[in-house]
């Protein structure tokens, strides 16, 4: 075969180069096609669009095109040719073809015809291969970039939190243990309970639920900084929005109280969605048509709102007249409450029609470090609630008095013995500051208007489920 330089699909159908020869190489979605031509549709997921392949018959050989199905990965020489169909501007005459790879019709699952996003998610090491998938990847690329962008810009810093850690500290959601005993052998103290002086690192040690504490301490010398990693919860809830692994960004800012955190996570967000319209379009487009017509109007809407503001007692005031009024929903609500998804989703799409920011919220259902408020009951914590999703970020004013926090902690029982080290940030130049954590695949579950969490990450993991 003659070696040509190859040429990404996606570049190839911007090409006006017409008469030139191009080398393109992906896997085969259909060929179909008379007994004179057959027309290749090929993908080689830099794009969400295939190239047209023509082939003559008669010079390849019916038997030579024979293994060339759904799935073949081939290798194409040819003329880029002004397209005849409508929709792109090129295909290519084949000259030469070389099959990488077949695809036996039997046995490969991913044939033409639709599949179910549950069927897929069995065969998730394949899923990427379809154009949903690949839609929904390229955007989570996409999204990553937007966000070390959004930051580098303001003159954050990218900081790296540790995965493993050994203290509980966020108080919040079940831990993934870390260890390299032998289960069948654990070793005991005296009083029969684990011996984790004998385990790997010295300690009881996990995976982490958040990297805002460590986060905390960058930013009492940095300025400004924000973590982008994986986090880990083992909390059973198997709901459409949570994953035992998921990705989180954590900004933290010295010297930002709640009003400049608050508008630090609308601005963030709005950048995404915008960032996602301008560089995602044509995926965005495809998974608007094929999941969710509501998709690119709710992006844009979005855009152009303010975000609602008001404390959690006005949205519980809100959602206790609506149940007043014959509104019914599963879990009561009353001051006090942690909220459901659903009192969320309420707010945002029935009552306000737009996201919401609830701040000030009951001491009781936040964490410790979270700064108390003059009343007595309310900490400085502001969730970001959006449409079809509920929560999507969590954040806060830290508490920067040392005693009020410590006080906090020892009330909620997170020993000061395992946090010395985050209570010296409020020992030595404590300063106030804020920050928030948004759930990276909560935030594509929005630009991607998919439904399940499953369907925006790679290979999730959730109970009963880490294959792959
Ligand atoms: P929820 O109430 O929805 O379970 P949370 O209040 O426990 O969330 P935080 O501890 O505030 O969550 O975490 C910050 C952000 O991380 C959340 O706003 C959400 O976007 C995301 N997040 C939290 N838990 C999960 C999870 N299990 N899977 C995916 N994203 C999550
Ligand atoms: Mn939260």
């Amino acid at each position: 075969m003659e070696t040509i330089a190859r040429t990404k699909i996606v570049d190839v159908l911007k090409s006006e180069a017409f008469g030139t020869k191009v080398n393109v190489k992906g896997w085969v979605r259909t060929r179909r096609g008379s007994k004179q031509v057959n027309f290749i549709a090929l993908n080689d997921g830099s794009t969400i669009n295939n190239v047209q392949i023509v082939v003559d018959i008669e010079k390849f050989g019916e038997d030579y095109l024979k293994p060339i199905t759904t799935g073949a990965c081939i290798n194409v020489n040819g003329i880029l040719v002004e397209s005849q169909g409508q929709g792109q501007k090129g295909e290519i005459q084949a000259t030469e073809i070389e099959i990488y790879g077949t695809a036996d019709p039997a046995t490969y699952p991913l044939q033409k015809k639709g599949h179910s996003l549950e069927f897929l998610r069995e065969i998730a090491h394949l899923r990427p291969r379809t154009n949903t998938f690949g839609a929904v990847f390229r955007i989570r690329h996409h999204m990553a970039i937007a966000i070390h962008q959004f930051f580098h810009d303001r003159g954050f810093f990218y900081f790296h939190t540790p995965i493993i850690t050994a203290s509980d500290c966020e108080g919040a959601g079940q831990m993934f243990q870390v260890t390299t005993m032998d289960l069948n052998q654990i070793p005991r103290t005296e009083d029969g309970s684990v011996d984790f002086s004998e385990d790997f690192f010295g300690k009881q040690a996990s995976l982490t639920v958040s990297g805002q504490l460590e986060g905390e301490l960058a930013a009492m010398a940095l300025g400004a900084i924000y973590t982008f990693g994986p986090t880990f919860r083992a909390e059973n809830s198997n709901t459409p929005r949570h994953l035992s692994e998921f990705w989180m960004i954590e900004p933290e800012v010295a010297f930002n109280e709640i009003e400049e955190n608050m508008q630090l996570a609308e601005d963030f967000i709005k950048y995404c969605i915008q960032w996602a319209l301008d560089n995602c379009m044509e995926d965005i487009q495809f998974l608007n048509n094929m999941f969710d017509k509501g998709l690119i109007d709710r992006l844009h809407f979005v855009l152009k709102e303010n975000f609602i503001r008001l404390t959690y007692t006005e949205g519980v005031k809100i959602l206790e007249e609506a149940v007043a009024n014959g509104r019914k929903f599963e879990f009561p609500i009353f001051w006090g409450a942690d909220l459901a998804s659903e009192h969320e989703r309420y707010l945002v799409e029935e009552h306000f029609k737009c996201p919401v920011i609830l701040t000030d919220y009951p001491k009781e259902i936040k964490s410790f470090y979270m700064k108390q408020n003059d009343d007595d009951k309310t900490v400085r914590a502001m969730d970001v609630l959006f449409p079809k999703i509920g929560e999507i970020i969590g954040g806060s004013q830290r508490e920067e008095d040392l005693d009020k926090l410590a006080r906090r902690a020892q009330e909620m029982g997170v020993p000061a013995k395992d946090i010395w080290w985050y209570l010296d940030t409020r020992r030595f130049g404590t300063a106030p500051h804020s920050g928030f954590g948004l759930g990276f695949e909560r935030l594509l579950l929005f630009v991607t208007g998919m439904a399940n969490i499953r369907d925006v990450i790679p290979f999730p993991r959730t109970p009963n489920n880490a294959d792959f």
